[in-house]
């Protein structure tokens, strides 16, 4: 029998083995290209399960090590710590308990870590909204307003504290404007500016998806929202833009936040720049699958595996996932 239609519209040919499948696209995802987020707090002896994050931690800093550890074997490569302060007497509007060495989390663990894992790849959020009182991500006028100078003068001051304890990648995911090129300033006058790279959060929309983190995080904002410096769902050309800049300033990565909504970012951004592109499957999107898959709905590893392939197809170079644990069991290599 001789098809009815010319042979170049029959397509099951191209992918009826294995092999031939599989040259189709890449769907390769390596271990080195996860990013774990931990949440380090200033309490002692404490691992909170935060309630919408199910399976996620708050964990106190001289628990952190033993909290690696499992994961570290099983091929953990890159992590991201964020700081937790639930002393609420030491945020302030300076956020000034981010830079104590005796206060700070993540300076903290940051150390522990350092020393007992010299091949972790360490990575920190930069941000103020974990350590000011009025959860906003930066430094605020009398009116409430954003100050944008001062705002990105402490979060370089942030990032060169970080550094200097140790850490290999400043992350700020602020949304302030200018701020890589503040960061990436202090950097190269303290002297490290050629070892310690910025990846910016450089594409991070307003989005109800960060609910979980919030709780995590305790940094939800006080008063108003963050829409004035998160960019507005519908914009493609401020997400591009956006990045361009960081890249323009001197940003080592840039980031998309969220991920999977953000599909058609995350390869518009790609196409523009040329540095690698991360992409955040924030809290809300783990918690999507971890409930459809409890609810039955979805096979959990097929889900998470096939939201990973999404990414790298829309042009997702680093994953930062909350089901990296699992990832490390599932992956080979
Ligand atoms: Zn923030």
């Amino acid at each position: 029998m001789y098809p009815s239609q010319p042979y170049n519209h029959y397509l099951h040919s191209g992918y009826a083995n294995p092999v031939t499948k599989s040259w189709q696209g890449d769907s390769t995802i390596l271990k080195s290209q996860l990013i774990y987020p931990i949440f380090v707090t200033d309490a002692v002896n404490t691992k909170t399960e935060i309630k919408s994050l199910p399976g996620q931690y708050q964990i106190s800093t001289d628990l952190v090590i033993e909290f690696m550890k499992p994961l570290v074997e099983k091929g953990l490569k890159s992590i991201i710590l964020f700081g937790v302060i639930t002393n609420t007497e030491s945020k302030n509007p300076q956020a000034t308990s981010a830079t104590d060495k005796n206060i700070s989390p993540v300076i903290k663990s940051i150390e522990l870590i350092k020393k007992e894992y010299p091949d972790i790849c360490i990575c920190t959020d930069v941000c103020l909204c974990a350590y000011t009182n009025h959860g906003h991500c930066g430094i605020l006028t009398s009116d409430n307003l954003i100050d944008n100078e001062k705002s990105i003068k402490r979060l370089g001051e942030l990032s060169l504290s970080f550094a200097l304890a140790g850490a290999h990648v400043i992350a700020p995911s602020d949304m302030m404007d200018c701020r890589i090129a503040e960061i990436k300033r202090v950097l190269f006058e303290a002297g490290i500016g050629s070892r310690v790279a910025v990846m910016s959060y450089s594409s991070k929309f307003a989005s109800c998806f960060y609910g979980p983190f919030r709780d995590a995080a305790g940094s939800g904002a006080k008063f108003g929202d963050r829409s004035a410096y998160q960019l507005p769902a519908p914009s493609r050309q401020l997400a591009v833009r956006a990045a361009l800049r960081d890249q323009e300033e001197g940003a080592d990565f840039v980031m998309v936040k969220p991920a999977g909504p953000y599909l058609d970012i995350i390869r518009e951004v790609k196409d523009a720049v040329r540095v690698p592109v991360c992409c955040y499957q924030v809290s809300g999107e783990y918690a999507m699958l971890w409930h459809a898959a409890v609810a039955g709905g979805i096979d959990l590893k097929s889900g998470v595996i096939e939201s990973l392939i999404s990414l790298k197809r829309a042009g997702c170079d680093i994953f930062i996932t909350y089901y990296t644990p699992q990832l490390l069991e599932w992956l080979l290599q």
